[in-house]
């Protein structure tokens, strides 16, 4: 089985599923990468805070696959912004064991520096255009930051990696990414692995996978909740990265190419938007700032 596959801004092509990893301890990390490639995945998205690019890096070697035929995501982490991006950069080269990443993101916008995260972005630029890096894009913008990065850098990134899934639907960055060429892709794709508080649920369920919607629906199509929610993800022309360290539902999380869902299921799915995120908030988040030593990995 493989993934239905995406065109991005700059004709660069990416599988629209992928196996995501944080925090997948970095002693399961090989495997379940492995495992995933097994399955037919060929998109991974790590980022050097998630302590466990080596042993992507190990399980994409340990899978035998050719590397051209894998897409490889990692992420610039906040603390590295400005002056310390390309070295941010190489260490994550050096740790992968690679020679070049298909996409390179900014892990976050930082508010308080945005000058900061203008001038990561031209880096990465560089490194985009000196071979090492085929797209660069980022994570967690808002659509003002989308513009003004672009009014700063006269850049439009390719891909805008957000929050997103049935009970948190972001319709207004999607739509702005839309606009401007840029792809969206979903992280916390099936409900995430933060605890959500009560604004942040929806007839009593606590996880998209719970809902009596998502819950019928996969009874009527013989598939799991995590089946239909990635399917939405899908139908609605997205890419999603849903993580597991379990290889069951790593590959039942691939499994998902042969239903679809009708045009009034997704939009009834549509519906269970509760507004809410459930992770960290992009124009206050700070949490970032905890992890200064991301070069002790
Ligand atoms: P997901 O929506 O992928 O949910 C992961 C959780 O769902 C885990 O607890 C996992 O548990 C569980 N799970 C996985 N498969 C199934 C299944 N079939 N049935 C039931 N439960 C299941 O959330 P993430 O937060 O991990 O987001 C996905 C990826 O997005 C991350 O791994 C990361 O790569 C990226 N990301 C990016 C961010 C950014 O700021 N750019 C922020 C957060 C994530 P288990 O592992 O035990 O199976």
């Amino acid at each position: 089985m493989t993934s239905t596959t995406i065109t991005l801004n700059n004709g660069v092509e990416m599988p629209a599923l992928g196996l995501g990893v944080f925090l997948t301890p970095a002693g399961q990390t090989a495997d379940a990468v492995s495992t995933a490639i097994g399955n037919g995945y060929r998109l991974i998205d790590t980022a050097a805070a998630y302590m466990n690019e080596r042993a992507v890096g190990d399980g994409i070697r340990a899978s035998g696959l050719d590397r051209d035929e894998l897409f490889v995501t990692t992420k610039l982490w906040p603390g590295q912004y400005g002056d310390q991006a390309v070295h941010g950069f190489a260490a994550s080269l050096d740790r992968l064991g690679l020679e070049h990443v298909d996409l390179y993101l900014l892990h976050w916008p930082v508010p308080t520096a945005f000058d900061a995260t203008v001038k990561a972005y031209r880096a990465m630029d560089e490194m985009r255009a000196e071979g090492r890096v085929r797209t660069i894009g980022v994570c967690n913008f808002l659509p003002h930051r989308l513009q003004r990065l672009e009014e700063e850098t006269g850049l439009v990134p390719a891909l805008n990696q957000i929050e997103l899934n049935p009970y948190y639907t972001q319709p207004a960055t999607r739509a702005a990414n839309a606009e401007r060429g840029i792809f969206t892709q979903a992280w916390a794709p099936i409900g995430g692995t933060y605890q959500r508080n009560q604004d942040a649920v929806t007839n009593g369920a606590a996880s998209p996978l719970e809902h009596p919607l998502i819950t019928s629906l996969a009874q009527k199509y013989g598939k799991t909740p995590a089946q239909v929610v990635i399917r939405w993800h899908l139908d609605h022309g997205l890419s999603a990265i849903p993580k597991s360290v379990h290889a069951k539902r790593i590959g039942e999380n691939f499994d998902v190419f042969d239903f679809s869902l009708a045009p009034e299921e997704i939009a009834e799915i549509d519906t269970l938007d509760t507004g809410v995120r459930a992770g960290g908030d992009p124009e206050t988040f700070t949490a970032y700032s905890y992890l200064t030593d991301i070069d002790a990995q």
